[in-house]
């Protein structure tokens, strides 16, 4: 890790200088943070699951057809990504009431939206990453009309995808938060590439069943056994094997991109 030169070193994440141009290392930490940051800890394992689920969804979705930064996993906690020019935009999609909406509107958490919800926000913590509107997205040149249609309309098939995916293994997507970037493609055009990662970091996932949470909110509301829910996701979406009474285990499934 020390022989690459670091990029960016985020919260969870660390991007290296790729091993060719236009290409990035990024590392998985083990570091939960919340609160913008006041909140802080160690969680073991939680970069190589992350790694995995983000790596699995990419995957998946670049399977019907949305466009990633995902090129291939190539450890544990590091993924090869192409480089984007990061749009300063979190667009987070909503299906349920939880979080920051339900203190906003004064919302019962749980509760049904009228309808599937995209908000963007401005991605600057020492702002704590306020939401805008499209009004100041467009003032402020941050993305142009255009690629705001072409986030909104992604981002909704994301949602679509991935809210089959999780129920599928009886999992509700509450929401999430999801990154774009600019790229330019080997035919120069420019495109948006879905960037950053797709996790329980930056998802709400609840059991269809009991409610219970799997995801990030477990390290934010002191739920404990945060690292053994994210391991459930994996082992729910079948990336990781477990044997009939033991723990799930990383190192069982073979790393088939190496
Ligand atoms: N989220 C994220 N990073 C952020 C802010 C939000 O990954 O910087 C995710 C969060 O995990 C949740 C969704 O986006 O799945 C909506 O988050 P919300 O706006 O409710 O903020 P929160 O109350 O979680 O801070």
């Amino acid at each position: 890790m020390s022989r690459r030169k670091k990029i960016y070193e985020g919260k969870a994440k660390i991007l290296y200088k790729g091993p060719r141009p236009g290409t990035l290392v990024q590392y998985f930490k083990d570091d939960a943070t919340a609160f913008n940051a006041q909140k802080k800890a160690v969680l073991n394992g939680k970069g190589v699951l992350n790694n995995r689920i983000s790596e699995f969804i990419m995957l998946k979705l670049a399977g019907i057809g949305i466009p990633t930064h995902f090129i291939k996993r190539l450890n544990m906690r590091e993924q090869l990504i192409k480089e984007v020019e990061i749009i300063p935009l979190e667009v987070i999609c909503r299906n349920v009431a939880a979080g920051s909406i339900c203190k906003m509107l004064g919302l019962e958490e749980g509760s049904a939206l009228p309808r599937t919800l995209i908000e963007f926000c401005y991605k600057k913590d020492e702002l704590g990453d306020p939401v805008v509107s499209e009004e100041h997205i467009f003032a402020f040149g941050w993305a142009t009309p255009a690629e705001v249609s072409e986030l909104v309309a992604l981002s909704l098939r994301i949602n679509d995808y991935l809210c089959g995916l999780f129920a599928g293994v009886g999992i509700r997507l509450i929401d999430f938060k999801l990154e774009f970037g600019r790229f330019v493609d080997e035919n120069g055009n420019h495109i948006i590439l879905l960037a950053d990662e797709i996790s329980p970091d930056s998802c709400r996932l609840w059991d269809i069943e009991t409610g219970r949470k799997l995801d990030k909110d477990r390290f934010r509301r002191d739920l404990g056994d945060v690292t053994a829910a994210y391991s459930e996701v994996a082992t729910r979406l079948g990336i990781i094997k477990t044997n009939p009474g033991s723990t799930p285990t990383l190192s069982i499934v073979p790393n088939e991109t190496q």
